[in-house]
């Protein structure tokens, strides 16, 4: 391609509503368009990067034996009805109605159209197990998009759905994903981290998380130094160190202490002269339908997402004003457990053997030397945030955090989606079982932006071979001059003989202008032709490497190609 005719824009200032460098560059560079808040256009070099991805992609999901087919993004509403997700999914769904009125949805995820699909079209043992994918645009509704493709609203998934007969046969694909998705990831140059997206199952594997380690990362992770434990923070297991049981604390009673207007932890501590770790907070919660109350220790939060799961409610939110006030019989900011008439559910620190300062269920009032399971009650389950200097779950040295980019998501189903919408097989004996499901994801735009946020120096973006929108860029440095025009143009032509994909800079532009575009832009090799090609000489140079060589014309194309295969092209 010659740039004289590649349609593209290059940018010096940095826009100002871009707050990650992927997304700043991913502008600069002309890779993308914004068109509105969360959705972009892309220009001809960010397409061609985004096909090279898929095309990494759909080699390694073709050699695992998965096959591609497309379904549509405009959805009709009956199978999410069937699946309930229909009202689960809120507003991030995108929905419309036809002319006649029928409900319709811009496909979020395929879980229901994938099983309706293989439910009509697979019914015996034989025709299992099936593995399909499709690269296919999701919408989500997003209450906040930001930081460019990374949360869009508009985005280009590869989603895949196995189906087997049983358990093992799930294992079995899973595993087979996983490996696909190693190699993906380790081709596309991405330094990543794979996590347990379980919660508190010890090296689970119902479902994990592919994390690319960037500072630009929306989720927090936790990694153990030793043993290579990697968790979200959100689902990081989290452990009570274990009390000595004394004695002494058995022998005081709980004690109202008058607290007036401190409510807040920061306020109680301040009045009472404690500590924040003598203190429980106790907060109450709708799930579902009823009322619950949570206790954490006074420096800790309680990790919502935890603590549904041990409900295995559906929704969680804070009690309203009215509720804790009828239940607690005292103003928000004075709940304790001892006497309360609902369920409590305490984490795992607050056992017994300690002496606790709580809410007393009276305004203005706490109470001390409160004893868990002698002055209250409750269920014991990991339900905090893990904090620093938490141990590994594991083996038990300090974790260390990080930010981290969710690029790909396997995940064990189960059964949740073939028993609602009736995706069963008959068996040799001719009785009938539902299908056991796994689906595997992976954001490829998300994953473009990643390799940025991960390769990149002040100068712009350095592509790794393997999907670099061109792997050579040639700059005439004065195309006025009939020498360097010529040579360049040989050398161009000799390169897409050899099937190089070559760029050519002809621009009529300073030459301090086309060296800046070709770093920006992150093209990995670049051949300057300049006044010494009089001498029978040009310029290599890596945008990988600060320093560039001098080489003889004739010897540039066998130096190109050479370089090419080095670093993992084609
Ligand atoms: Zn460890």
């Amino acid at each position: 391609m010659k740039m004289t005719r590649l349609f593209f824009k290059t940018m010096r200032e940095t826009p100002s509503d871009a707050e990650i460098i992927s997304h700043q560059l991913m502008l600069r560079a002309g890779l993308i368009r914004k068109e509105a808040s969360g959705i972009y256009s892309y220009m001809p070099l960010g397409f061609r990067v985004l096909r090279k991805i898929e095309g990494i992609i759909r080699e390694e999901m073709d050699a695992i034996g998965v096959q591609e087919l497309l379904m549509p993004a405009l959805l009709p509403a009956e199978s999410y009805r069937e699946s309930g997700r229909w009202d689960t999914f809120g507003d991030e769904m995108f929905r419309l109605k036809d002319r006649n009125q029928r409900d319709f949805c811009l496909g979020p995820t395929h879980e229901e159209i994938f099983t309706g699909t293989v439910r009509d079209y697979a019914r015996s043992y034989r025709d299992l197990p099936l593995n399909l994918y499709q690269i296919q645009t999701k919408y989500r509704d997003e209450i906040r998009p930001r930081f460019g493709v990374m949360r869009s609203r508009e985005f280009l998934m590869k989603d895949a759905y196995s189906f087997d007969r049983d358990q093992e046969g799930l294992d079995a694909s899973y595993e087979a994903m996983y490996q696909a998705y190693r190699r993906i990831f380790d081709r596309l140059g991405l330094e990543y981290v794979v996590i347990d997206a379980d919660s508190g199952t010890m090296g689970g594997t119902g479902s994990q998380e592919f994390t690319v380690r960037s500072e630009a990362g929306e989720s927090e992770i936790v990694q153990c130094p030793d043993c290579g434990y990697a968790a979200s923070s959100e689902k990081a297991q989290c452990i009570a160190k274990s009390k000595a049981e004394s004695e002494a604390v058995d022998r005081l009673q709980p004690e109202a202490v008058s607290t007036p207007n401190a409510r807040t932890i920061a306020e109680v501590t301040g009045f009472l002269g404690c500590r924040e770790t003598d203190l429980a907070k106790t907060i109450l919660y709708r799930a579902d339908r009823a009322i619950v109350a949570a206790m954490v220790r006074g420096d800790r939060e309680i990790n919502e997402a935890k603590l549904m799961s041990f409900l295995g409610c559906s929704s969680l939110e804070m009690a309203d004003e009215e509720s804790v006030k009828s239940i607690t019989g005292a103003e928000v900011g004075f709940a304790g457990p001892v006497g309360l008439p609902v369920r409590i559910i305490a984490d795992l620190e607050l056992g017994r053997g300690q002496s606790l300062i709580v809410g007393a269920n009276r305004t203005g009032f706490h109470l001390k030397h409160v004893v868990p399971q002698r002055d209250f009650r409750a269920e014991y389950a990991d339900i905090r945030m893990i904090a620093r200097g938490d141990p590994c779950p594991r083996c038990g040295t300090a974790l260390e955090f990080g930010r981290g980019i969710e690029v790909g998501h396997i995940f064990k189903l189960g059964t949740r989606y073939s028993e609602s919408l009736g995706c069963s097989y008959l068996d040799e004996s001719g009785s009938e079982h539902p299908m056991v499901m796994g689906c595997y994801g992976i954001g490829i735009n998300r994953t473009m932006a990643a390799i940025i946020e991960q390769n990149h120096d002040e100068n712009g973006i350095l592509w790794p071979m393997s999907i670099a929108p061109w792997q050579v860029i040639i700059v005439p440095v004065n195309v006025l001059d009939e020498k360097q025009a010529s040579t360049a143009e040989h050398f161009y032509q000799e390169l897409k003989k050899h099937n190089v994909e070559v760029l050519l800079d002809d621009r009529n532009e300073r030459a301090g202008v086309k060296f800046k575009d070709a770093d920006l832009i992150g093209i990995p090799i670049r051949i300057n032709v300049g006044r010494k090609v009089a001498e029978g000489l040009v310029e290599f140079r890596l945008r990988y490497e600060d320093n560039a060589s001098t080489l003889p014309v004739e010897d540039a194309v066998a130096a190109v190609l050479e370089t090419i295969k080095k670093h993992g092209g084609s």
